[in-house]
């Protein structure tokens, strides 16, 4: 459990991953790990914010003399809206553009980025190849996979769409003419992406299994837990990926983009491996 603080009761800091909850987050031991590796004396907490708080929040941290913020659940819509009211969002920094939500703001100035999507490709890239164009399967609809689905049909790589409600993909599938599947169907799949939560819950995914290839590369963003799709996976002899590397990597991005200066990635990837939290 990392050590958190509601948003009124929290200490003065500089940055800080807000959420509901956010006493999950391993946000706080990377980026403080960041920091030592870089004898940075900068201090990183977690912190609690409902989502109808968000704004007023924001307001009191500022005033508390917070440089920035990383926003996960629920709050990465809220965070778009933000920045849609104050300065808008880095356009001189088209890989960290947003498209569905925002999770890194920089308050003093008002705007904001995400880095979830250009985290994923850099954690898919390190496993792939940076040229590598795969064909993918992503599962899930929610904020993470409506953006994902969109940085990879951007990047050409031939996608194709599942989630448990289908009527969530219909429109974005059409849109961003892709194929949208009504089965777990691995067949002809290079990578197959699990970005929904139900590995949080135990909850098994209706995969069909004797579909996949031998080469197949499973991924899911879950991270700090095996979940039931790549206990499965790893079971069956396939290559796996769980989503520490992309956690690290949208991290390192928002710490880049916070300093200017390089992410210690090595150390920022072992402190999560430490399970410091
Ligand atoms: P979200 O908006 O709440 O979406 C949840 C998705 O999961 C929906 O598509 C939902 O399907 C599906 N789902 C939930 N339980 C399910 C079950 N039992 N069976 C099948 N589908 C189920 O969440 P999100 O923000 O997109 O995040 C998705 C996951 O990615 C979370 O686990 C989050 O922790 C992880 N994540 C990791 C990173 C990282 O850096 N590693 C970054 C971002 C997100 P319905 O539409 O049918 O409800």
């Amino acid at each position: 459990m990392t050590q958190w603080h509601e948003w009124r009761e929290a200490p003065p800091c500089d940055y800080a991953v807000l959420g509901d909850p956010v006493s999950h987050s391993k946000s706080p031991s990377m980026h403080q790990a960041a920091y030592a590796a870089c004898s940075l004396d900068l201090i990183y907490s977690a912190i609690r914010v409902p989502e109808r708080e968000f704004t007023e929040a924001l307001e009191w941290l500022t005033q508390l003399g917070l440089r920035g913020v990383n926003c996960t659940i629920p709050l990465k819509g809220a965070a778009k809206d933000w920045c849609l009211g104050r300065g808008g969002f880095d356009f001189e920094n088209p890989a960290v553009r947003p498209t569905v939500s925002v999770n890194t703001l920089d308050l003093k100035r008002g705007i904001g980025i995400s880095t979830d999507e250009a985290g994923f490709m850099n954690a898919l890239a390190a496993r792939l190849g940076g040229s590598a164009q795969p064909s993918v399967l992503l599962m899930g609809a929610g904020g993470t996979a409506q953006a994902l689905a969109r940085a990879m049909a951007a990047r050409g790589f031939q996608l194709s769409l599942w989630n448990r409600t289908r009527e969530r993909w219909t429109e974005a599938a059409r849109e961003l003419s892709v194929r949208q599947m009504d089965e777990i169907d691995l067949s002809g799949i290079d990578v197959a992406v699990n970005a929904t939560s139900a590995g949080l819950s135990d909850a098994e995914l209706p995969v069909r299994w004797e579909t996949a290839g031998r080469d197949l590369l499973a991924v899911d963003l879950v991270y700090g837990r095996q979940t039931p799709f790549l206990a499965e996976a790893k079971r069956r002899g396939l290559a796996v990926q769980d989503g520490a590397r992309m956690l690290m990597e949208q991290g390192a991005l928002s710490f880049e983009w916070w300093l200017g200066i390089e992410a210690p990635r090595g150390a920022m990837l072992e402190a999560l491996a430490d399970g410091h939290s």
